[in-house]
């Protein structure tokens, strides 16, 4: 097994008690913070770490903490992204579960450095026994001293506060959250401004995943440039990343980033190879929002280049731009899986989940379902694949909120890596008919 920073201490009993993880070496970040370090000096270790927001953007996590407005005279929040809700991602659920204490221990260091007096964890609703979890572990902390006034005896004083999600997966997006946490509906607000300028009460916000609020203890506790050699390039740390699919061992694995997808996939250290010795088809690599890529795109790059577990390298050949990590959610699927149908399964999400604010969005994901739901069930018509690429089209880059985009590039990359499969699907309609004609080879 590879560094393990965040779940080094996942196997100890009682590690989501404050006690034994205060014993484990918890909570050494917030008493460095607050007694040896300014908040200024917080922010430049973490921009120092290289750490990359592990919600699924990996926008850099010290240049989002330097965009607050600290001149603002309003008061500064901290809202941890805890609304889980991507397609194959359950690493936060487990964090959260399994050692509630780092996030809790995360939150106070990053509020010390932001200026916050005032934090939120908004966690999705479904979790439930994830939330009580939180708050048992906040009791725990306000009895300890490290939450409440004058933390550890410093002038520096915190709230914690947890709230339960909306039950819908838009309210992940940062602005929507903030919207639902304000107690309106989640609609995404358009940006700029960015919440560091107007978040939460239109005041200076910043909005990080569990993940990465996590990683800042360590961070602090390293320091930066020692983290920043953790990792590869301009990916630094390590990274959860939540395996499922057709592999022999799902579950939530720490990589240190930089690691090659082969090895993570095939390793009986990770994934344990393809189940019931069945060849790979295809991976989506960073929750559904990112492009379905083919075994061969995923294990070497077009140079031929063993493909890394990174925010650059997993990439669509250059079709889609930006990070294909996301999330971390490795979603693998085998020899006997249909494209067309997981295709149409994550399409249907994607609708069902719009908001609704925007055309392209609303409309267009309800287009993409139902052209692919009569593909799926022999229904298709000549033209519907062409069809699909230009819907997918129209919605990229027209939308309000990143959940346009997410819907579109899945569709665009299944049909650019996978078209003999859909013009299968059309061509011969009686045999997709078979409801287990996803098993047979197209
Ligand atoms: P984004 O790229 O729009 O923003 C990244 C972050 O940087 C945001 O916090 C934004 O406020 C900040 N930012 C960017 N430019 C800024 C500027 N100029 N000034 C101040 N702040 C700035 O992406 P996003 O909407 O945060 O996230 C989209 C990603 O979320 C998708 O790629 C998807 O993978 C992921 N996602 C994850 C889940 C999950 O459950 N983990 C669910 C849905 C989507
Ligand atoms: Fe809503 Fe979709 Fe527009 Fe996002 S892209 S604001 S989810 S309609």
């Amino acid at each position: 097994m590879g560094r393990q920073i965040l779940l080094e201490h996942i196997n100890v009993p009682g590690i989501n008690t404050f006690d034994v993880y205060r014993k484990h070496g918890g909570y050494a970040s917030v008493e460095k913070a607050l007694k040896t370090m300014t908040p200024d000096e917080v922010t430049e270790e973490v921009k120092k770490s290289g750490l990359r927001g592990r919600g699924g953007a990996g926008f850099p996590a010290g240049m989002k903490w330097s965009f607050l407005d600290r001149k603002s005279e309003k008061p500064r929040y901290l809202v941890c992204n805890a609304d889980e809700s991507e397609p194959g991602t359950f690493k936060d659920r487990y964090l959260m579960e399994k050692i509630p204490h780092v996030l809790i221990e995360g939150m106070i260091t990053s509020s010390y450095a932001l200026g916050a007096k005032t934090s939120y964890i908004y966690v999705r609703g479904e979790y439930m026994y994830v939330i009580r979890i939180l708050e048992q572990a906040i009791q725990e902390a306000y009895a300890k001293g490290f939450l409440g006034k004058n933390i550890l005896g410093t002038d520096y004083s915190l709230d914690l506060y947890v709230q339960p999600g909306g039950g819908a997966y838009i309210c992940g997006e940062e602005t929507a959250l903030l919207e639902s946490l304000e107690g309106k509906r989640g609609n995404p607000r358009l940006k700029p401004p960015f919440p560091a300028v107007a978040g939460l009460y239109a005041s200076p916000t910043v909005v990080n995943n569990v993940e990465t609020i996590a990683a800042v203890c360590s961070i602090v506790n390293l320091g930066g440039d020692e983290y920043a050699k953790i990792g590869i390039g301009k990916s630094t740390g390590t990274k959860l990343i939540s395996a499922s699919g057709h592999i022999n061992k799902p579950g939530v694995y720490e990589i240190e980033l930089g690691l090659p997808v082969e090895e993570f996939i095939y390793s009986d250290q990770y994934c344990g190879g393809i189940w019931k010795g069945r060849k790979m088809k295809a991976v989506v690599a960073g929750g559904s929002s990112v492009p379905i890529l083919p075994t061969e795109l995923i294990l070497k790059t077009a140079k031929g280049e063993p493909r890394l577990m990174t925010y650059e390298s997993l990439s669509d050949g250059g079709f889609v731009s930006g990070t294909m990590l996301g999330s971390g959610g490795f979603i693998v699927m085998d020899e006997t899986s249909c494209i067309v149908r997981n295709l149409w399964t994550f399409t249907r999400f994607y609708h069902h989940e719009s908001c609704g604010q925007c055309s392209p969005c609303r409309e267009g994901t309800g287009w993409m379902e139902k052209v692919l739901h009569r593909i799926e069930h022999g229904h298709g018509h000549e033209g519907d694949i062409d069809l699909l690429v230009d819907v997918a089209k129209k919605i990229e880059g027209n939308t309000i909120c990143p959940l346009g985009d997410a819907a579109a590039w899945p569709v665009a990359s299944a049909i650019r890596h996978f078209r003999e499969e859909f013009e299968y699907h059309v061509r011969y309609p009686e045999k997709v008919k078979n409801p287990k004609h996803f098993e047979l080879e197209p």
